[in-house]
């Protein structure tokens, strides 16, 4: 194959550009990627290895080296792990994780210039474009890789980090892939054996294969006796030395962890570049033994509601790393939490399917989900700051559990929590402080589910509930009406959405007779209204939650609200057409008025528009759009001018 030369994808020149500007102040942490490509590439020919032992070639000697030249000026990163072909460099090298790329400049584009920098840098040690950092401090990157196992023949690939790469067959035997860094002018200085012995140990020591640095030692020759000769001249010697401890982290005794280890730890798993909120160190022992290291992150990943979302912990067996995405360790809705555990008592060969059914994984499971929700809910009463910055980044996936995990409901129910009439905007109250409001008289925990709180805290259905101070909580998420499918109660009070069925506000004997007089009183004006909108609504009637509005829409007991019918359709899924209940507020001189139209003459055609109108109205009040405004408006007019005349 003859040197061929490539363009980058856009894409990669806009990062690549922007790496090198944006990462600049943290620029040492380019060997921290590429130590972890190379440990990652290790553990992927470990897996193969089980599998296909012939592939390892009987070389078992597992390790990345990282060596420097103070006079070619380079750093060389080395390992003889899986390698690549050329097909997978190109793959590999020239894009960034595929389905991040767009949402990652989306969010870029975002971004307030005042602090564009910072932000920037989060970004990207989000999207994991590690490797790239590695042009921030070369002019130049010269790859060698071979796949392991493979007939294809290595391969050479060259790149300035500009615009174009260039890429050739190569000789070379050894599987694995070497990485050669040119240093540029500037950085020169990283050629250094203990700058690169320092940031190695300060963010690679837990990595588990040995990181060797060949480095050469002036000696004076010895005599027979072992004595050095002190005139003769030195001599160079070149000794490998192993510049990390190995030590699997979640293995040690944790007084013997700093914050800092535990921090350097996660940014290397989770590829964030800020901090955990918190984490969760367990060494369980006994029946069953295994040691788990959880973190929270701080903020959410940009594919946590991509399809392709993985769950963050991944499963090793003494020490070896097994698998990632492992649904059988934590729960879908915990899969934010990012970590590892690892089980001596797992056979190394085990595989997704034997795991599956496998006794024991479901009860670390089972205690893994335990720890988490009894970390984050002594978080809610002991640090509530901390754990509103919890909550506000990953509510969204902790409330999926209330509706698929019906084991831990009870305990997800202390943690959800939301505005209500009873907050100032923007505070959040949890249901047991709801359920500590509650006047005596109230029976029910009561929703009221919209897009915003603007919209829906001055929705006509309040007003009897505001009247009677009874608290009503604001569900604006929309899976907020959603998860009220898995929980039905909260201490024994049911969650009910006032915007459904006929309430019951605990009215006395007078108000319930007083009701029923007024339905039979406008029973044929209702009869009409609901004639003349019979394609919008199923019913018209006698509200008992209106205080001051003149109607309002409702759902069936067990009907679909609007709320959830925009749900499913974001979901793309089908909804078929449901009609509401208009329900009118008796009390309001307007029917009055109406019914007197009525009593004169039924056919009156103002009835028609009107009774468009007071649909309409009540669209309007809960921020729903009108089926045509236009007409509304005309009509608004009219009535305006019949008014002004009178
Ligand atoms: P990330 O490591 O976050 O995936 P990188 O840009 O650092 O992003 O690497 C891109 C991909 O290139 C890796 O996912 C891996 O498939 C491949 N790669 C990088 N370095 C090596 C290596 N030393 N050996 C084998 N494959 C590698």
């Amino acid at each position: 194959m003859t040197k061929s030369t490539m363009k980058f994808k856009t894409e990669v020149s806009q990062l690549l550009e922007l790496v090198t500007h944006s990462l600049y102040s943290n620029k040492e942490i380019f060997i921290r990627e590429l130590v972890s490509n190379a440990s990652d590439a290790l553990d992927k020919l470990r897996l193969e290895g089980l599998r296909d032992k012939n592939i390892l070639e009987n070389n078992t000697d597992f390790k990345i080296k990282v060596d420097f030249n103070k006079d070619a000026e380079t750093i060389t990163i080395t390992d003889n792990g899986i390698g690549m072909t050329k097909d997978e460099i190109i793959d590999n090298i020239g894009t960034i994780a595929k389905s991040g790329t767009k949402e990652f400049f989306a969010r870029l584009k975002d971004l307030k210039s005042d602090d564009k920098d910072a932000k920037a840098e989060q970004l990207i040690g989000q999207f994991g474009v590690g490797f790239y950092s590695a042009f921030i401090v070369s002019e130049k990157i010269v790859i060698y890789s071979k796949k392991a196992g493979s007939s294809e023949p290595a391969v050479k690939w060259e790149s300035d980090g500009k615009e174009k790469f260039s890429i050739e067959e190569f000789k070379k035997h050894d599987r694995g892939t070497e990485v050669i860094l040119y240093l540029n002018k500037e950085n020169f200085d990283f050629a250094s054996e203990w700058r690169i012995k320092e940031i190695v140990k300060k963010y690679s020591d837990y990595i588990s294969y040995p990181i060797v640095m060949t480095v050469e030692r002036e000696e004076k020759p010895k005599d027979k006796d072992g004595k050095e000769i002190k005139d003769a001249e030195p001599i160079t010697k070149y000794e490998d030395t192993i510049l990390n401890s190995m030590k699997a982290i979640w293995q040690k005794d944790k007084k013997h962890i700093s914050d800092e280890d535990y921090n350097e730890f996660y940014k290397h798993i989770s590829h964030d570049w800020e901090e955990p909120l918190d984490r969760i160190h367990l060494s369980v022992e006994g029946m069953l033994s295994y040691k788990a290291l959880l973190y929270l992150p701080k903020k959410p990943p940009y594919d946590l509601f991509l399809r392709e979302a993985k769950i963050g912990v991944s499963l090793y067996v003494k020490n070896v790393f097994i698998m990632d995405d492992n649904k059988n360790l934590l729960p879908e809705y915990l899969r934010f939490i990012k970590g590892v555990v690892d089980s001596a008592d797992l056979p190394l060969n085990v595989s997704r399917e034997i795991l599956q059914e496998d006794k024991m994984l479901e009860k670390i499971k089972t205690n893994l989900v335990k720890k988490v929700l009894e970390t984050l809910k002594k978080m809610k009463e002991k640090d509530s700051d901390k754990y509103l910055e919890f909550y506000t980044a990953f509510c969204k996936v902790l409330k999926e559990g209330l509706y698929t995990d019906h084991e831990n409901k009870d305990k997800l129910a202390e943690l959800v929590m939301f505005e209500s009439t009873k907050t100032d905007k923007g505070k959040l109250t949890s249901l047991k402080d709801y359920v500590s409001r509650m006047p005596e008289d109230q029976k029910e925990i009561y929703f009221i589910a919209g897009e915003k709180r603007d919209i829906i805290e001055n929705s006509p259905h309040i007003e009897k509930f505001k009247a009677k101070d009874y608290e009503v909580l604001f569900f604006t998420d929309p899976i907020d009406e959603f998860i009220t499918n898995g929980l039905f109660e909260y201490e024994k009070k049911a969650i009910k959405s006032i915007g459904k069925g006929e309430i019951d506000l605990g009215d006395d004997e007078t108000v319930k007779k007083e009701k029923e007089e007024e339905t039979k009183k406008f029973k044929s004006l209702l009869e009409t209204i609901k004639d003349n909108l019979k394609d919008e609504v199923k019913e018209v009637r006698v509200s008992a939650r209106l205080t001051s509005s003149a109607v309002c829409l409702v759902s069936d007991e067990h009907g679909m609200t609007p709320n959830m019918e925009k749900l499913f359709k974001s979901m793309n899924q089908e909804v078929p057409k449901t009609k509401r209940i208009l329900e009118i507020n008796a009390k309001h001189p307007l029917f009055e008025a109406l019914n007197s139209i009525y009593d004169k003459n039924k056919e009156d055609s103002r009835l028609k528009d009107y009774s468009e109108l007071l649909y309409d109205q009540a669209l309007l009040t809960e921020g729903a759009q009108l089926k045509d405004p236009v007409k509304f408006a005309q009509k608004m007019a009219d009535l305006m001018a019949l008014e002004a005349r009178s």
